[in-house]
């Protein structure tokens, strides 16, 4: 069976939570080898993180090595991949990981898949299913041989320890202009740790501006119900649910959120729910560490005054 190698960038200078720098293990029907090429300059520090991934891990380490040394990358892994036949190199929807997967296949000369929701495996084939832009529909991609992935779904970080080798790589670091995180990359939902969401109960688009304002204090992402991407108040790429991003973060504030079953089954996996409803009776409430029966807006303006 074909084995999938996931590739990670660790860069200390770059916030957790935001970047490709989170692992997501690959929960998926693939059931082949697995495999995590981490590119870091700060190996000691994440070692144990990698140590309980589930997923034997190899970290490439040079103190050198920032995000913008790309071509070091792209060129450490051609040299890898090269003459490694059938297998896929998948990497993170995030900016990085679309661009260094873009990169690798076209050094690679093998097909870039983008946006892929699941991968599975028969005797024969390698099948991804892709996202389709911003629509719902599904595209079945059948493989037979290596191709380069990224990955639209959040992973699953398993728990149980592995094997994690540390060894040097040449990363001559030229490219050392600082990196500027996209705040608003996909990718920084589906890893955030903290997320702030919104629904219908906020009342109009505009209240997405104050909910906004205290992501950046609580360093969190925001997300949305379909209700409000239905109706254009913030980008369908926000919406968590089943038919968009399931996210897994340390800390979910819901604020005017129903708690319909499409949008919960996408958040809880979170570690701790805290909600905001005028209804005492909404379903979120049967789901939240923490309750609040009162207005959203409220609380998200008291908090940014008290933040
Ligand atoms: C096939 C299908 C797929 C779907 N997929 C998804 C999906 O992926 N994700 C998703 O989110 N939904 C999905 N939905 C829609 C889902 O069923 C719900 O309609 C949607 O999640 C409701 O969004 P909401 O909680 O923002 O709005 P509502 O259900 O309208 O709830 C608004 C809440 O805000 C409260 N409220 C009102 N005013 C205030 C205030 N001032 N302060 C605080 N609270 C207030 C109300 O009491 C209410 O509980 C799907 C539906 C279908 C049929």
């Amino acid at each position: 069976m074909v084995p999938i190698y996931y590739i990670q960038l660790e860069d200390k200078n770059i916030d957790e939570g935001h970047n490709s720098n989170n692992l997501a293990g690959l929960d998926s029907n693939f059931k082949g080898k697995k495999e995590v090429l981490v590119f870091s300059n700060h190996a000691t520090e994440i070692k144990d993180k990698y140590a309980s991934s589930g997923v034997k891990t190899t970290i490439y380490q040079n103190e050198n090595f920032s995000v913008t040394n790309l071509p070091d990358v792209t060129n450490t892994l051609r040299k890898i991949f090269v003459d490694k036949a059938n297998s896929l190199i998948v990497f993170d929807k995030s900016n990085l990981g679309n661009s260094l997967g873009s990169q690798l296949a076209a050094v690679l000369n093998v097909p870039f898949i983008y946006n892929a929701k699941d991968i599975c495996c028969d005797q024969d084939h390698i099948i991804v299913n892709q996202d389709i832009g911003k629509t719902q529909a599904l595209r079945k991609v059948t493989l037979d041989d290596k191709a380069v992935i990224s990955l639209s779904c959040n992973g699953v970080v398993s728990h149980s320890k592995n094997e994690v080798d540390i060894i040097d790589w040449e990363c001559a670091g030229t490219n050392a202009a600082a990196y500027v995180p996209e705040a608003n990359s996909d990718n920084d939902l589906a890893y955030a740790k903290v997320i702030v969401a919104g629904g219908k109960g906020l009342g109009s688009p505009d209240k997405f501006k104050p909910l906004a304002t205290l992501a950046q204090k609580l360093n969190a992402s925001v997300g949305a119900t379909k209700a409000v991407t239905d109706q254009g108040w913030i980008d369908k790429n926000r919406m968590i649910g089943i038919s968009n991003l399931s996210v897994a973060p340390d800390v979910y504030y819901a604020f005017g959120i129903s708690g319909a079953v499409q949008h919960t089954a996408g958040m809880t996996k979170s570690k701790c729910v805290i909600a905001v409803n005028t209804d005492e009776a909404a379903p979120i409430f049967k789901l939240a560490n923490y309750g609040i029966v009162g207005d959203a807006n409220q609380v998200i303006k008291q908090l940014n005054e008290l933040l």
